[in-house]
């Protein structure tokens, strides 16, 4: 595996294999992998000849700074993990390569369309900028033909087609389904970070968003909103910022069933982590 940290080097390694005709897929990362990493690494690699997958602390879409310093960056394991499911390349640029005026914020303003602002957009200001920022210079830096995104951020994939389409680039993007513990709980960089307490309470949220799917077709909508806002409420130590059902064309708030397919959205703080997790139904 190469282990690659300037655009120009990167550049250089994919022009010769791209002109022997090779298909490069990017899955970009911010590090602390588990196996919901690679599980999109692993999709990748049926796909395309050659897998480059990016680690990197995007600083422009955190809105907490604190977020940001705690993030965790265990790097000498997250390339074990990358050499051991045979990942081609790893990008691990650093915040001056991407962004070369960094403290100072560049131009970047992209319309994303109004589930801009939903959601993530709602908690975190200004979220969805700085992701779509950092894609486009990863998808400049790399040229992939595909790029692998998890459902497990499903705003975030929305958000990133809509750029794709908006700026008519030419990258086939691919959402990887959710990969979960035995439990159920949705694997996150951010797990680690929770006490034992708090990795147990965690799992009301996949139960509730099991619930609202397991019975999606027989109670009405109102009252699957009210029993997973009370199984979750009933939890001491979590804090739930929203638990919507929505359209997953627009992610608006669905008022009533429909046969169409919908989504199920979740967000809260389990004691000092924010965790979020979703599951199409219907
Ligand atoms: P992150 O490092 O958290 O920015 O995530 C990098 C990519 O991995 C994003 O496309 C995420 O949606 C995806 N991802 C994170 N957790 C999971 C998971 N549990 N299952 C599948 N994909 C995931």
């Amino acid at each position: 595996m190469e282990i690659i940290q300037t655009q120009k080097a990167l550049q250089e390694s994919l022009s010769e294999k791209r002109s022997q005709g090779a298909k490069i897929a990017l899955v970009p990362t911010m590090g602390a992998l588990h196996n919901g990493h690679i599980s999109l690494i692993q999709i990748a690699q049926q796909q395309a000849d050659l897998v480059v997958c990016s680690i990197f602390v995007n600083p422009t879409q955190f809105t907490d700074p604190k977020d940001l310093e705690k993030y965790p960056r265990p790097l000498e394991h997250d390339i074990k993990m990358l050499e051991q499911v045979g990942c081609s390349i790893v990008f691990m640029p650093s915040v001056l390569e991407m962004y070369p005026q960094y403290p100072k914020a560049e131009d970047w303003a992209i319309d994303l369309g109004p589930a801009e602002f939903l959601l993530e957009g709602e908690y975190r200001k200004g979220h969805y900028q700085g992701v779509t920022q950092i894609v486009k210079k990863l998808f400049d830096a790399v040229d992939p033909d595909f790029a692998y995104f998890g459902q497990k951020d499903f705003q975030q994939v929305m958000m990133i087609r809509n750029m794709v389409e908006r700026l008519a680039l030419d990258v086939k993007i691919v959402m990887c389904p959710i990969v979960r513990e035995p439990d159920g709980l949705a694997m996150s960089s951010r797990n680690i970070h929770l006490t034992n307490q708090d990795r147990q309470n965690a799992l009301v949220l996949s139960e509730a968003l099991q619930f609202v799917k397991d019975n999606y077709q027989d109670y009405n909508l109102e009252d699957l909103l009210a029993k997973a806002n009370e199984m979750i409420g009933q939890k001491s130590g979590v804090e739930l910022d929203y638990f919507v059902i929505a359209d997953p064309k627009t992610l608006y708030p669905l008022t009533k069933s429909t046969k169409d397919e919908a989504i199920a959205l979740v967000a809260a703080k389990v004691g000092t982590t924010r965790l979020i997790d979703n599951m199409l139904i219907g």
